[in-house]
């Protein structure tokens, strides 16, 4: 099993590779692509709603040298990292572009402040739709609609995990690449539209597995864990916080093996697949959250392979 999971992470890193060689052009030739500004490096000049953004930065290409640095998109501060490889040398931001995002030209504005004083630069980029799939579900009619009480369960527990996913480090925690939380057919990608019997309900937010009850599953990479129990739609669940405002959700678990507060290794058992919450059959829902916006984890995984890749 542990063959296969190390296949598939291979894949994904075969991917970042070639990436990381377009990459690697880029910043040597310093060119103004459409999309890239001298010292900063776009991770794509067009991203998909629901997919992550990454912006390096080349912080030798700012004299003065910068005293504060963040990025501004659609009204919202993001803050700058150190990066993973050369933390000297370099900085990134990471965004999730929202689902609902409208599709057409967009921008980041990237701000510092320096010796000289306050600074901005213009990045542009477009937002594409994404070609997304409509799933037509049948649930226990309880779930869809559910009583009083338990609306006003759910909508406690909403709160209290939107609060969760924007309210971690800033400093990193994770190292190297982020991996899969278990080896498994997907059996729902990211971003399906989903129907409850017949209603619009919402979007998939993160990858569904196909899943024994009681199949083990791991951490995508280190952190801490921010929640472990049980909500009414997600049964029970474990969050993690990475750092940098990437906080990764395991859902669905017939058991939870870690508490609040505990320091999480890459790959460390954190519970058991289940059935437990909304769903038609046991599976494990993983998604994945940047700044509270949640993005398909599968290009999570390779924009972050970009990152620690393409400066070696
Ligand atoms: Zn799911």
């Amino acid at each position: 099993m542990k063959l296969t999971l190390k296949k598939s992470i291979g894949l994904a890193v075969a991917a970042s590779i070639l990436l990381c060689e377009l990459l690697a052009v880029a910043w040597a030739a310093d060119t103004n692509l459409s999309g890239q500004t001298t010292g900063t490096l776009l991770s794509s000049p067009t991203v998909t709603n629901g997919n992550p953004l990454l912006l390096q930065i080349d912080t030798r290409k700012f004299n003065p040298p910068i005293a504060s640095m963040k990025i501004v998109f659609q009204q919202r501060d993001f803050s700058i990292y150190p990066h993973p490889v050369n933390p000297d040398g370099y900085r990134f931001g990471l965004i999730g572009i929202p689902f609902r995002s409208v599709p057409g030209p967009a921008e980041l504005t990237l701000k510092w402040t320096n010796a000289t004083g306050d600074h901005s630069k213009t990045i542009p980029f477009e937002i594409v739709a994404g070609k997304y799939r409509t799933d037509v579900l049948k649930v226990d009619p309880a779930r869809v609609n559910p009583s009083k009480k338990n609306i006003k369960r759910a909508k406690k527990e909403a709160r209290k995990v939107k609060q969760t996913n924007t309210d971690g480090s800033l400093a990193g925690l994770w190292e190297g690449a982020f991996q899969l939380p278990m080896t498994s057919e997907i059996t729902s990608p990211f971003g399906n539209k989903r129907l409850f019997n017949g209603q619009l309900k919402s979007y998939h937010n993160g990858v569904d597995f196909r899943a024994r009850i009681g199949t083990p599953v791991s951490a995508a990479n280190s952190g801490v864990v921010k929640t472990a129990e049980n909500l009414f739609y997600s049964g029970n669940v474990v969050i993690i916080d990475h750092g940098n405002m990437i906080f990764t959700i395991y859902a669905h678990l017939s058991k939870i093996e870690v508490n609040v507060g505990q320091q999480i290794e890459k790959g460390q058992q954190i519970g058991l697949t289940g059935a437990s919450g909304r769903v038609s059959g046991p599976h494990l829902h993983w998604g994945v959250k940047i700044n509270g916006a949640a993005v398909n984890p599968m290009q999570f995984i390779k924009v972050m392979a970009s990152l620690i890749r393409a400066q070696e």
